[in-house]
């Protein structure tokens, strides 16, 4: 499957090469199929690192309103164990998120080790909507973006698993979307006149979004950008990717865990010695 993934700088990066479409020869029906595999084995590997405790996952979800956000968590969220999953969604800071740094609310929710923490949105909106609506200076905007490679490579260093998605749909399918809320008595509820506002500044989100892709993509913290015009593709390609991020460390927490086990048997037969118990198991 061919995953557009951005693992270093590169100021040439545009978002108009990426199709928002799945390639021609994707099946809708083989990826239902592909994603109940992979659900399986998100899972077990779920299992491992919950176990082993030397790593955690970060997903982030970025993208414009009624990319599928949303959806996205909800497929991830699915295939995994509820227990040690923590979704976060960040809106526009509250009076005492304001009156710290912009990582202050964001760094609070990063996973502990063993667990996944899922962000719907997240300090990269601090280079987005900031930006594009001058809610704060040039000057103070102009460098988040150092920080946030520093604050994600410390994650990294403290052992997590950072994978960033972003959601690429096209103009034409954000429209559809939007009106089709309209139409549908069930998904009224998400109406909001603020997403037909801020489709007006699509160019400047294109531009700020570049920015980001160019100049926050790193081998810790790589950018996957996701087609997601078809929403079986989009799910796909999200399950693949933290799925060939966490297959690197399989073998390192099964040796954990191999480890963990030994020791605990050797200590059980320590105890029953002491007890003069003799057991079979
Ligand atoms: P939603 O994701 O639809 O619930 O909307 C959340 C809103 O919060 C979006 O319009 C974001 O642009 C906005 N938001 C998120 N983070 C920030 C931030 N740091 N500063 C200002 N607005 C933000
Ligand atoms: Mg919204």
């Amino acid at each position: 499957m061919p995953i557009t993934r951005l693992t270093k700088p590169d100021s040439k990066f545009r978002l108009d090469d990426v199709s928002t479409d799945p390639p021609r020869d994707a099946s809708k029906q083989e990826a239902a199929e592909r994603l109940h595999d992979l659900g399986k084995e998100l899972l077990e590997l779920q299992e491992l690192m919950w176990g082993a405790r030397t790593h955690s996952v970060l997903i982030v979800l970025q993208g414009r309103d009624a990319a599928g956000k949303d959806g996205a968590i909800k497929n991830v969220v699915g295939a995994l164990n509820p227990r040690g999953v923590a979704v976060s969604s960040f809106g526009v800071p509250t009076k005492e998120e304001r009156e710290h740094d912009f990582l202050w609310r964001i760094h609070r929710q990063a996973p502990r080790a063993g667990e996944f923490a899922i962000f719907n949105r997240s300090h990269y909106e601090d280079v987005l909507v900031v930006r594009v609506h001058d809610l704060e200076p040039k000057s103070r905007w102009g460098e988040r973006y150092d920080h946030i490679n520093d604050f994600e490579e410390l994650l990294a260093e403290h052992g997590t698993i950072v994978i960033k998605f972003f959601l690429h749909i096209s103009k034409k399918e954000q429209e559809e979307r939007l009106l089709e809320r309209e139409k549908n008595p069930s998904t009224a509820w998400k109406l909001n006149v603020n997403d037909w506002k801020e489709r007006e500044h699509w160019d400047e989100y294109t531009e700020a979004y570049e920015d980001i892709f160019r100049r926050c993509s790193s081998k810790y913290a790589p950018w996957c950008i996701v087609p997601a015009d078809a929403k079986w593709y989009r799910n796909l390609v999200v399950a693949e990717t933290v799925l060939e991020a966490m297959r690197e460390h399989r073998d390192q927490w099964l040796e954990t865990l191999d480890r963990a086990g030994k020791a605990g048997r050797e200590e059980l037969e320590e105890y029953r010695r002491s007890k003069g118990v003799r057991h079979k198991g």
